[in-house]
This record gives C-alpha cells, sequence and structure tokens, in this order.
C-alpha cells in the first residue's frame, strides 16, 4: 500500500482545478487539513469580515470533501509544527500546498518546507494563485512592470493554462480528529454580512460556480456598460471568491474567453487583480509603503474624528457614505463608490490611504492583500501606475454621473429616503427633507484646495 499525502490547503478552498491536488492525489490517497493558526506572525491575518467569510467556506469544503468520501482535517497551531506531526501520525509521504505570493505566507513556506525537511520530507507547492506566476511575467530585460497596459497587452496575448478536474482524487480514509465548527472562533465579532443582500453570499465553491454562471448567462455582455454604475447588478461578485481560491482564476478566465470579444472589458479588469498580485510580489512593503517615494513625506492630517465620520457613512456627502454603510452591512463595496470613498479619505480629508486600508481589510469579505494595497495606492496617487494626485474625484459629479436618479444613495442612506430628483445629491440644500443625515464635514471645494497644496509640497519630486 502507498503512503498517503497531506493537502494542505490555504486560500484555495475549492476541489476544481488545483493543480496541487492533481498533483498530490498522483502519489497517493490524499489528507486535505486546514491549519488555524491564532498566533500568526501575519500582521495581515483575516480581518472580521473575512473570518466570517472563512468560516462559511470552510464548511462549504468540509460537505464537498464528504460528499467525495473525504474528510477535511481542521487544525489549530502552527503549520510547521503541525504538518510534519501529521506526516508522522499518518505516514504521509509529501505535503502538497498551493503557493501563495503575499509577503508572510511565502516566508511561511519556507518554514515549513524546512521543518518538513528534518523530518526527511518534502513540501511541494503548486502555482496557481494567479494566472501566471510573476516569476514568468517579467519584462523583456529581466525586470516586473509597473505599467498596467503592457502588463495587459502580454498576459491577453499569452497562453493561459486551462482548468483540470481532481474528479479521480482519492481521499484517505484513516481515523483523524479534526476541531469541530464550533470551536473555530472564526464567527466572534461578525455579523451575517449576507442579511442585508437580495441575494446573499454563498461561500465557497459551488456558490463561486453559480456566480460565475449567472454572470455569465445575464450580465457579462452588458459589464462594459453598466459596470461604473453601482445600483445596476453588472459586475460579477465573484472577489472573495476569488480570494479564497474558492474558483481558479483559470476557471474564470477561460469561462470568460468563451464568450467572445464582448469579455475583454471583463478579462482586463481580472488582469488588474493579476497585475496588482504582480506589484506585491515585486514589493513587498506595498501594504505599507508608498511605492512612489516622495509620499513617503507627505503631509497627511490624522484626524481621528473625521476618519470616525468616514468609517461611519457620516460624511454628509451621499456616494461615500453608501459606499460605508454598504460596506458595513454586507462586507463589499461597489468598485467604483470604492474608488470615490478612498478618495475622499485621503485627499478630502488628508488621512494616510493606510489607515483606510486597515479599515477596509477588516471590513471586507474579499479583503486580498494585493487587490487592496493595489487599490489604495492607485486612488492615492502613491502606487506605480495609479490616479494622478491632482485629480481629485468630486464626489457630487461622481454620484450624479453614476448613479443618476439616487437608487444606489437611497438603498443605503434611508435618512434620504424624502428627497426627489437631483436633490439627493446634495441633500445639504435641502435639509429639512433629510434632518437625521449630516451636512458636510469638510467643503468640496475647500477641501480640493487643501490637497493640491498639500500635494505640492512633495510635488517636484513625484
Ligand atoms: P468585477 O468587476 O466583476 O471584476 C471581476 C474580478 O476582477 C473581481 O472579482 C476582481 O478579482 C478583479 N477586479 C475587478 N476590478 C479590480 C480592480 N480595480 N483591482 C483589482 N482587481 C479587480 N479587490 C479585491 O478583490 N480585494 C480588495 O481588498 C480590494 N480592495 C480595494 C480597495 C480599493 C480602495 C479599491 C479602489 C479597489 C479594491 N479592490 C479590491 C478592487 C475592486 O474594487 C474589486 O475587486 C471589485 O469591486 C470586486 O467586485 P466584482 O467581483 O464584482 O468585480
Amino acid at each position: 500500500m502507498t503512503a498517503p499525502v497531506i493537502y494542505w490547503h490555504r486560500q484555495d478552498l475549492r476541489l476544481d482545478d488545483l493543480p496541487g491536488l492533481s498533483a498530490a492525489s498522483a502519489e497517493g490517497e490524499v489528507i486535505p487539513c486546514y491549519i488555524l493558526d491564532d498566533t500568526p506572525s501575519d500582521p495581515w491575518g483575516p480581518g472580521t469580515a473575512s473570518r466570517w467569510w472563512l468560516h462559511h467556506s470552510l464548511v462549504a469544503l468540509s460537505e464537498q470533501l464528504k460528499e467525495r468520501g473525504g474528510k477535511l482535517l481542521v487544525l489549530r497551531g502552527k503549520p510547521e509544527k503541525l504538518l510534519p506531526k501529521l506526516a508522522a501520525e499518518t505516514g504521509a509521504s509529501a505535503v502538497y500546498c498551493s503557493e501563495l505570493l503575499e509577503p508572510a505566507a511565502r516566508q511561511l513556506q519556507q518554514h515549513v518546507a524546512r521543518s518538513l525537511e528534518q523530518a526527511a520530507l518534502v513540501l511541494r507547492a503548486s502555482p496557481g494563485t494567479t494566472l501566471v506566476h510573476p516569476e514568468y511575467m517579467r519584462r523583456p530585460d529581466g525586470s516586473f512592470y509597473k505599467v498596467f497596459t503592457p502588463f495587459w497587452r502580454k498576459l491577453r496575448q499569452g497562453d493561459i493554462a486551462a482548468p483540470t478536474s481532481t474528479a479521480s482524487t482519492r481521499f484517505w480514509r484513516g481515523p483523524l480528529t479534526s476541531l469541530p465548527a464550533s470551536e473555530w472562533g472564526l464567527l466572534e465579532g461578525s455579523r451575517d454580512y449576507s442579511a442585508a443582500l437580495a441575494h446573499p453570499w454563498q461561500p465557497g465553491q459551488h456558490g463561486a460556480q453559480q456566480r460565475m454562471e449567472s454572470f455569465v448567462a445575464s450580465q457579462i455582455h452588458h459589464y462594459d456598460a453598466h459596470r461604473n454604475a453601482p445600483a445596476k447588478n453588472a459586475c460579477s461578485r465573484l472577489s472573495p471568491h476569488l480570494h479564497y481560491g474558492e474558483i481558479s482564476p483559470h476557471r474564470v478566465w477561460h469561462t470568460a474567453i468563451a464568450q467572445g470579444p464582448e469579455a475583454d472589458g471583463f478579462l482586463s479588469e481580472v488582469a488588474w487583480r493579476e497585475f496588482n498580485y504582480h506589484q506585491l510580489y515585486a514589493n513587498p512593503d506595498m501594504p505599507e509603503v508608498a511605492l512612489r517615494a516622495p509620499f513617503r513625506d507627505f503631509p497627511w492630517l490624522p484626524r481621528e474624528d473625521l476618519f470616525e465620520a468616514w468609517k461611519a457613512g457620516m460624511t454628509g456627502y451621499p456616494l461615500v457614505d453608501a459606499g460605508m454603510r454598504e460596506l458595513a452591512q454586507t462586507g463589499f463595496m461597489h468598485n467604483r463608490v470604492r474608488m470615490v470613498a478612498a478618495s475622499f479619505l485621503c485627499k478630502h480629508l488628508l488621512i494616510p490611504w493606510q489607515w483606510g486600508a486597515r479599515w477596509f481589510w477588516d471590513q471586507l469579505v474579499d479583503a486580498d492583500l494585493a487587490s487592496n494595497s493595489g487599490g489604495w495606492q492607485w486612488v492615492a496617487g502613491c502606487g506605480l501606475d495609479a490616479a494622478p494626485y491632482f485629480r481629485v474625484f468630486n464626489p457630487i459629479i461622481q454620484s450624479e454621473k453614476f448613479d443618476p436618479q439616487g437608487d444606489y444613495l437611497k438603498q443605503w442612506l434611508p435618512e434620504l429616503s424624502a428627497l426627489q430628483g437631483k436633490s439627493v445629491h446634495k441633500p445639504w440644500l435641502t435639509p429639512l427633507l433629510a434632518p437625521d443625515y449630516p451636512a458636510p464635514v469638510v467643503d468640496h471645494a475647500e477641501a480640493r484646495q487643501a490637497a493640491l497644496a498639500a500635494w505640492d509640497t512633495i510635488r517636484t519630486q513625484s
């Protein structure tokens, strides 16, 4: 009888198109496990909303494995200690996993590989978090890309591996005791992020596949026309599924490509995810440090009271506040609104982008280190291929343009329900009709001037 092998699930909570799992099952029966590390050395361990998602995703994976004759072993502790121990207990001959690209995850992989080595075992990590591993996406001179357009061109013209099935995987049936879901502790301090949604989140591979199918059936062909309108249900909402690897980027890519050239707009957004991972891989300090050096001396005004107003969705600017309320209730915010809310924080309020990134990290069900840091650096103007700082989003014009009827605003801001027509974009003009809604915390024109003046102090170097 051949020895079993361990498959260490991380941000790949699926059984479909998983190269590491296919490789593992070619060697022996598989012991799937997930390790909860309560004291990770990672300063970016999952936040409140992300932990909620993780709980439900692990439940879904357990059920899926049960249907396939396997069992998910959930353990608590340090992977570098638990994996060699588990291998010794089961006689496993190797440990397989997906290669993650976040700095702390890469470091952990090295620790685990070293500790397995001491037990004469190997860690086999397969790529797959991104469509193409950053090492294979270098520019002709060997450097990493800094600009999106040539990156996108290269990705679009490249050969993206087709998804594969893991249907033939056999699972080990030996006795092992898994930590029960009631002891995972992932739901502490969280709410039900689905409660306010017409179509609730469904974490797990099954939910991811259903979302992909319904997006392709009814939205992908209108994506370019409607993707910026938060009231229209035009985007895929695949981001949390992609973050936890419940669907592979390859599956998403090939499913979209099969829809024809109309899917290109969608594919280019998927490429932004890819580009963000590429940048994070090349710049491991991207979550904390501005990629454009002059922005490290930017004269921020870290005002706690304004930060609290922003977090609570009480700035007096409807599009910003609607986004922040959507985030609090659903763990999600539409991309256009993320840009406006984030820009408002770091330009109108001059609060460091890192504060906003931390808050999003805690609140988003799709919190993803690469895309969150990339998104914030893009908005703050300090990313490598970022929006120029001097282009300060006007939250009123953005709201009038992308939510002209105010449907999105009224969905998340019940205080504005009495406002008719365009007045919903400027509630301060009719305060008697929205008595519970705050006055703007800053004046747009003054705030814009202050932002540009602050930028002036570093402009010559940027
Ligand atoms: P769709 O429009 O359907 O796009 C499909 C997929 O492409 C998404 O699921 C996502 O994986 C990727 N994608 C789309 N737009 C972007 C983008 N601008 N940048 C990177 N990838 C993109 N995305 C995250 O996944 N996690 C984050 O933590 C995150 N934080 C962000 C913070 C800020 C300040 C900003 C401006 C953007 C952030 N984004 C983040 C990017 C983007 O807002 C979300 O990926 C998108 O809103 C998810 O919705 P969707 O799945 O319906 O996207």
